[in-house]
C-alpha cells in the first residue's frame, strides 16, 4: 500500500538548460514535512511541475521526476490561466479571505477548474491502486476527493485546506458552492489550520447539502467524514540551527556594521497580497512617526514584499500603493542619513531571510486574513536568544496558537501603533517570558508532527469506518 500526495505545484523548480530540463527540489515547508511520506515505499507526489512543457518532451519530464518520486501533471497555459490563476485566485481565493468584492464569477473559469481537477484525478488514477491512502493538498482542487472516492471507494482519501475556510454568510456567495463542497465530502478526513474554519465548515455543509453532523462528524448517506483542526507547523529545527550558522553571522555582522546606535528595527515580511495588510502596516507605521517623534532617527522598518501574481489588476494596483505609501512616508520624516523604511520588493535566500529574523527587534506580522502564516512561526524559531517581540493580527491562524504575541486587530490602525510602542518599551524579562512560551510550542508542533497527527488520524478514520462495514 502506498501513499500518493496531490497538490496543484510539484515541490520542484524547473531549469532548462541547453535543451534539457533540470529539476532542484524545492525546500518549501510542505516539501520538508512532507520528505518523509513521499520519499518512502512507492510512494509518490503528483502535481503539476509549474511550466507548460511541450507534448513530444512530456516522457522526458515524466522519467526525470520518477527518479525523485514525483509524478507530473502536465497543464497548458490556457489551463494554468483559467484555472489557477482564475478560478483558484480570482474566485476563491478572495472569497476564502473574505474580500469578496474582489472576487470573479466567470463560467469559463469554473469549466476549467472542473476539467483540470478531472485531469489531476485521471493521473491519480492511473498511478493509484486500491486501499492506497491519498493525501489532497489545498484549494485547487476541492472537487478531486469526490471524482477519487467515486472511483475507488476502497482507498483511504484525506484533504487539508491551507487558506482560511469562511463563514456560511461569505461562502454561500459562489454560484458553485453545492458542487464545491461535494467535491470536499469524499474525502473521509478533511483537514484546517484552526477551530474556526472547522466551525465554518461544518455549518455551512449543513446548511448547503443534505447532510447531518454531530460535533465534528459529517454524515453523508451512512458514511462518516471527520473534521479537524490540524494547526500546520515549520521545521523549527532548520530555522534556529541556521541562525547559529556562519554564513547568516557573516550577514547579520554585515547588517550590524551599517546599523546606527540604537537603531530599533521593525521587521515585515509578505508576498505581494491583499490579504496581507500591508497598506494598514505602513499606515500604522506613519501613524506612529507622526504621534512619536521621539522615534524619528530611531527606528526603520525593513518591509519585505516578496512579488506575486502582479499580472492581475488588484496585485499591480496594490504594489502601486505601497510604492506610494513608501515614497511618501520615507520623503515626509526621512534625514540626510535616516531612513524610516527600507522597501524591497524581491525575494530573498533563506540566509538573508534569517539574518533579517535575527536582527528583528519587532516583527510585524498583521494580516487581514490569514490562513496560517509561516513568518510568524520562522521569526519566533530564530530567536535563539528568547529576545524579540512578535506582533500579530488575531485573523491569522498563528494568532491561535502564539497567544503570548502582542495580538491585535489589523484594521485598527492606532491598536498596531499602540503595539510597536508596547514592543519597544517591553522590558527583556517580559519579552524572555513570552518568547520562550511561543518557541516551546512551535518547536514541539512542528511540521513532522503536523504531518503525523494528519496521517495518524486518517488511518483512525478509515478503521473506524471499516469497522461499521
Ligand atoms: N519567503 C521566501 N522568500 C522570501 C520571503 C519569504 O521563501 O524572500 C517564505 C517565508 O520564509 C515563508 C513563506 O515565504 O515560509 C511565506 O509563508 P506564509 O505562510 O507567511 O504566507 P503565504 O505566502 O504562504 O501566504
Amino acid at each position: 500500500m502506498k501513499t500518493l500526495i496531490v497538490s496543484n505545484r510539484l515541490p520542484v523548480k524547473i531549469i532548462e538548460e541547453n535543451n534539457e530540463y533540470h529539476f532542484i527540489p524545492s525546500e518549501g515547508g510542505l516539501a520538508t514535512g512532507l520528505a518523509d511520506v513521499y520519499k518512502s515505499g512507492n510512494s509518490i507526489w503528483i502535481g503539476w511541475p509549474g511550466m507548460e512543457i511541450p507534448e513530444e518532451r512530456q516522457q522526458e519530464v515524466i522519467d526525470k521526476l520518477q527518479e525523485i518520486n514525483l509524478y507530473p501533471v502536465f497543464l497548458t497555459q490556457e489551463e494554468i490561466n483559467l484555472y489557477y490563476e482564475g478560478f483558484s485566485n480570482e474566485t476563491l481565493w478572495p472569497i476564502f479571505h473574505y474580500f469578496v468584492t474582489y472576487a470573479h464569477y466567470h463560467q469559463n473559469y469554473w469549466e476549467s477548474y472542473q476539467s483540470v481537477n478531472q485531469k489531476f484525478a485521471d493521473v491519480v488514477l492511473k498511478i493509484a491502486q486500491k486501499g492506497d491512502k491519498i493525501w489532497v493538498q489545498d484549494y485547487q482542487l476541492m472537487l478531486l476527493p469526490n471524482i477519487l472516492h467515486q472511483s475507488l471507494p476502497k482507498s483511504t482519501i484525506g484533504f487539508f485546506q491551507h487558506i482560511p475556510f469562511p463563514s456560511y454568510e461569505i461562502f454561500r456567495l459562489i454560484p458553485w458552492r453545492e458542487e464545491l463542497l461535494n467535491g470536499l465530502i469524499g474525502a473521509d478526513l478533511i483537514g484546517f489550520h484552526t477551530h474556526d474554519d472547522v466551525r465554518h465548515f461544518i455549518s455551512t455543509a449543513t446548511r448547503l447539502l443534505p447532510v447531518t453532523s454531530s460535533s465534528n462528524v459529517i454524515l453523508n448517506k451512512e458514511r462518516q467524514i471527520v473534521i479537524e483542526p490540524f494547526p500546520m507547523g515549520i521545521d523549527f529545527e532548520k530555522f534556529s540551527e541556521l541562525a547559529k550558522s556562519a554564513s547568516v553571522k557573516k550577514e547579520v555582522d554585515d547588517f550590524n556594521i551599517n546599523r546606527r546606535n540604537n537603531l530599533r528595527t521593525i521587521l515585515s515580511i509578505d508576498r505581494l497580497d491583499y490579504s496581507k495588510g500591508i497598506v494598514e502596516r505602513l499606515r500604522a507605521f506613519d501613524l506612529l512617526l507622526t504621534t512619536n517623534p521621539e522615534y524619528l532617527g530611531k527606528v526603520t522598518l525593513y518591509m519585505v514584499v516578496v512579488p506575486s501574481r502582479d499580472l492581475v489588476p488588484q496585485y499591480a494596483e496594490l504594489r502601486e500603493k505601497i510604492d506610494q505609501l513608501v515614497g511618501n512616508i520615507n520623503a515626509k520624516y526621512r534625514h540626510v542619513d535616516w531612513n524610516p523604511i527600507n522597501y524591497f520588493y524581491r525575494s530573498f535566500p533563506i540566509e538573508v531571510l534569517s539574518a533579517f529574523y535575527s536582527t528583528a527587534d519587532v516583527c510585524l506580522v498583521t494580516p487581514m486574513r490569514d490562513g496560517m502564516n509561516l513568518v510568524s512561526k520562522e521569526y519566533v524559531a530564530t530567536r535563539n536568544n528568547n529576545d524579540g517581540v512578535l506582533i500579530l493580527s488575531e485573523m491569522a491562524g498563528a494568532s491561535k496558537e502564539l497567544a503570548d504575541a502582542i495580538i491585535v486587530n489589523p484594521n485598527n490602525i492606532g491598536d498596531i501603533k499602540d503595539a510597536i510602542v508596547q514592543a519597544f518599551t517591553m522590558p527583556i524579562n517580559e519579552q524572555n517570558i513570552r518568547m520562550i512560551a511561543m518557541r516551546d510550542i512551535v518547536q514541539k508542533f512542528n511540521v513532522k508532527h503536523w504531518v503525523n497527527n494528519f496521517m495518524t488520524k486518517l488511518n483512525e478514520v478509515k478503521e473506524f469506518q471499516n469497522s461499521l462495514l
